[in-house]
């Protein structure tokens, strides 16, 4: 098969990795930086070209799309799906998974265990909304933060009140949240692949740190999954249209509760802490799945 990776950097470890693991199976494989990528969208037959050179022949794309592109690199994946490339995650599902307000919205339609959460954009809301989550302490995240930035733990109700009414004068947008106490600074990364989990890990904040993220000094352990929460991460996924995803699970007192799904998960962390070759199943999936035309959208809603 012919593979696109769409990634700005093919140095980067999850790239990397896909490349390896393509090419071992005997696959032909191109690195593809969706910024530096041009389309041609006037006439009936889209193209897309990058570099001087018209794309054709692939196969499959593997989209991994950054936060700060998710506009652009989700159009040019939807260039690629109206040529009949497989995309393993499709634009609108990465487009919609980006939202976190709106993942939450389509988890909770669908019974999926979540953390109490509210969104309210009128200040005179911010006793109402504190009290909606059950009161402090309570966690307030910037809906376009990532790696834990933008998530404010507020003990009190005092501090709460703060953050919230400094987050609306900013005119930004957040979420407020019921703290998962009982999580004792653990989420539970679930890699989804089709309908399985095939790799999990548990990430454990730091100490006098309540966010888990690798990125914040977090540190990652193989963790056994209940029934349970294989279940809710797979359910989340499909919910969300991704048939590969990160799924971040806390374990709350009454079951997991979804944190975010994410579009594009990191290889690095789960591959080290797993010892899982987690790239390679990516492959095999692929391989198994991918037909010309093969998307639920074909780039359109
Ligand atoms: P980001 O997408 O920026 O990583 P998250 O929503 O994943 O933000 O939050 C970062 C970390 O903060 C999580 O990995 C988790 O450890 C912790 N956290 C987030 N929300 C809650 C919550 N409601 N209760 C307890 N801990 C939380």
């Amino acid at each position: 098969m012919k593979i696109a990776i769409l990634s700005r950097n093919a140095r980067l470890y999850s790239t990397s990795r896909l490349v390896e693991a393509a090419e071992l199976r005997g696959h032909q494989v191109q690195v593809i930086d969706a910024l530096k990528c041009y389309m041609d969208i006037t006439s009936d037959h889209p193209a897309i070209f990058y570099k001087g050179e018209k794309l054709s022949g692939f196969d499959a794309i593997i989209p991994r799309i950054g936060a700060s592109v998710t506009r652009f690199g989700t159009a040019v994946l939807r260039q690629f799906e109206m040529m009949g490339v497989y995309p393993i995650n499709e634009s609108v599902a990465i487009s919609r998974s980006r939202d976190k307000l709106r993942t939450l919205q389509l988890l909770s339609r669908k019974g999926v265990g979540l953390p109490v959460t509210g969104f309210a954009h009128s200040v005179s809301d911010t006793n109402e909304i504190i009290n909606l989550v059950g009161g402090a302490p309570l966690v307030i995240k910037l809906m376009e933060g990532t790696q834990g930035r933008g998530v404010v733990l507020a003990e009190t109700k005092q501090a709460a009140e703060s953050v919230i009414d400094a987050f609306h004068e900013l005119d930004a947008n957040f979420i407020v949240q019921e703290f998962i106490k009982e999580a004792r600074g653990s989420d539970i990364r679930c890699f989804v692949v089709g309908d399985k989990v095939v790799a999990s890990m548990i990430r454990t904040a730091r100490e006098g740190e309540f966010r888990s993220n690798l990125h914040r000094g977090g540190v990652a352990q193989v963790v056994k999954l209940s029934k349970d929460e294989r279940a809710t991460a797979v359910q989340a996924a499909r919910i969300m249209g991704l048939n590969m995803a990160g799924v971040d699970i806390l374990r709350a007192s009454r079951g997991p509760v979804v944190m975010e799904v994410n579009s594009s998960p990191g290889l690095e962390g789960i591959e080290k802490a797993t010892g899982k070759d987690v790239a390679g199943i990516i492959i095999e999936y692929i391989e198994k799945n991918a037909k010309p035309h093969k998307t639920r959208t074909k780039g359109s809603g």
